[in-house]
Parts: C-alpha cells; structure tokens; sequence
C-alpha cells in the first residue's frame, strides 16, 4: 500500500493513485480551492424575512457534535430568526452528547427535538447494510456504510420535518472537507431527493417490509409538496475552518467533549464500530477523504490528519456495540 506524501490517502482505495512523486491523483493535479462563489446574505435574510409568519424559519440538523454545535451558534447570532434543533438519536450518542443538546440548547435560547426510532429495528438495518454491498464504491469512498444509512435517515427525517412544519431553510453543520459544493444556499429539488434514497429506500423495505417505510420520504407526499420544498444551507461553505477554535468556542455555552467516542466523532459511539468494519473490509479510513480535503483546503496539518485517523475506533464503545449487535438476529 502506497500512501499519498501531502495529503494520506492510500492506493487502497480504488479511485486513487500514487504517482512516482508520491502523490496522489488528487494532489498532484493543479488543486483548486472551491473558495466562496456566492454571498447568500441577502437571499437567506430575505427567506426568513418572507417567513416571518412560521414557527421557524430554520431547522437544523444537530448531531450534538462540535460541528453542527458551533453551526447552531453561528446562526443563532448571525440572524434574526426562530431556530429549530432536531436530532436523530441513532440510540449510540454518547451521554455526554444529549446532555450537550440539553445544555447548548438552553443556553442558545434555541428549541430542541429529539427523534429515535426502535433500537432493534435500527440495529437490524445497520447489521444488514454495515459490509457496504449495497452502496456504490464512490460512496464508501466517503464514508462507511453505516454511517451512509445514518446520515440518509437524518436526511429523510430533517426534510420531511422542515416541510411538514412550512420551515424554509435546513441546516447541515457539515465541515468544508464533507461538503462537495461551493454554494452554501441550494434549493431542494424534489425528484432529485427521491432519487437519492431510492436505492436505500428499496433495499431496506424489501427486507424487512413496509414498516420501514415511514422512515423514508414518500413519492406522494413529496409531489404535494413541491411549491414549498426548503433550501439547504451550508454555513461552513462560507467560513473558515479550524477545530481548535470551534471547540473554544462551543465550550463557552457548555458544550464539553465526550471521551468515549473515536477521533472523528464528537457525539457518537456507533461511529467507532462502523469505522472498525469499514477498515478491516476496505483496507482505507472511512474518514481519508474528508480529512483529505481539510488538508488540502489548509484547514489541518497532514500530522493533524494522522492522528485522526490513527484513532479508528474506542475499544470500550466497539465492544459495547458489538455486544449489543450480537444480541439482535434476524
Ligand atoms: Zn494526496
């Protein structure tokens, strides 16, 4: 295995290539920033303004982790609008995450829902998806199955709850090495979300059925809905990146590290065994490309990104998690 001397991706992954150099395809070509194209200021204040009437005028999706944290802050004090913070709770965030959620969400004056879903049920789609068969080899490229299928649970969950509730705009606290655009304020295009969880959609309800099916956006409803789908905001597109800061500056409205999560989460002790699998199959970090692009974005050092990655899993959380796998068959 050859890994990239600027950046650390490795040639296990199959879309990389180490040159003679010793660089990756990724580094050894002239590498453009995706820089700031759009100031959206106007047109975000515009939308809350325009839906002032509303409850909210913003959801956001918060994790509890040290990113969506200091994107909940930043839109809290940048505009004039009601906020509404929902979470997923996958049943693995770490206490000291939902105590976070509880204690940040206080002191931001922000309102707060937690969603869960059946910890059997969940378990039993996770065990079903976590060796990445079902996902194109692009998308394990980004993440590891499990947290593909979170993250597009959390999607189909904030979507629908921002249209449900007549909410204009959805925030993601993504960092800028998650994000592959560089125009934080994009408009939901209903077939185009469809289409991006269908496979999911179908490959989870023609195993286990149609009472799984709620947990996915439907055909229906989404057409009824077409005048008013929500626009997505991305406010670290815009910002500049650095996780010192962002964790100084969360710890100020009493966010506090949780210590039983691995290097790259900040909420979740699923994430430590959903890495440990994705490694031990695919040879590469689920995380390699994320970091990747923080580095070379000059939002980390390449030693930074090391020890992130170095830290794949917590062997207390992993343990747990796969006692707790082991329990749930079928
Ligand atoms: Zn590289």
């Amino acid at each position: 295995m050859q890994v990239c001397k600027k950046c650390l991706l490795n040639d296990n992954m199959p879309s990389v290539r180490i040159n003679e150099d010793g660089l990756c395809n990724l580094c050894s070509t002239q590498y453009e920033s995706r820089g700031i194209v759009n100031n959206n200021e106007e047109e975000i204040s515009s939308l809350i303004k325009a839906n002032r009437e509303e409850k909210y005028q913003i959801i956001l999706a918060y994790s509890g982790g040290k990113d969506s944290t200091y994107s909940l802050k930043m839109i809290k004090e940048r505009y004039d609008a009601s906020i509404l913070a929902v979470t997923f709770d996958n049943g693995f965030l770490s206490d000291t995450c939902l105590k976070n959620i509880r204690t940040v969400t206080d002191n931001l004056d922000v309102d707060s829902i937690i969603i869960k879903y059946p910890a059997k049920k969940i378990i039993r789609a996770f065990k079903y998806i976590e060796d990445g068969k079902f996902f194109p080899r692009q998308s394990m490229e980004r993440a590891s199955a499990i947290c593909n299928m979170c993250i597009m649970l959390i999607k189909n969950l904030i979507y629908y709850e921002a249209i449900i509730r007549r909410i204009p705009i959805i925030c993601f606290g993504w960092t800028p090495g998650q994000v592959m655009t560089s125009k934080p304020l994009i408009k939901l295009n209903y077939t185009m979300v469809l289409k991006g969880f269908e496979n999911i959609k179908n490959i989870i309800t023609s195993r286990f059925g149609a009472r799984y099916e709620k947990y996915f956006l439907d055909d229906a409803f989404m057409r009824e809905n077409e005048a008013n789908m929500p626009y997505l905001y991305y406010p670290f597109v815009k910002n500049n990146y650095k996780e010192d800061s962002v964790i100084e500056e969360i710890k100020e409205i009493g966010w506090i590290p949780p210590q039983n999560t691995d290097g790259n989460s900040s909420n979740c002790l699923l994430n430590s065994y959903a890495n440990q699998c994705h490694v031990s199959k695919f040879g590469y970090h689920p995380y390699a490309f994320e970091i990747s692009n923080l580095i070379r974005e000059g939002y980390l050092t390449r030693e930074e990104g090391l020890t992130k990655i170095g830290n794949v899993a917590n062997p207390c959380s992993y343990k747990m998690i796969c006692e707790q796998f082991e329990k749930i068959t079928g």
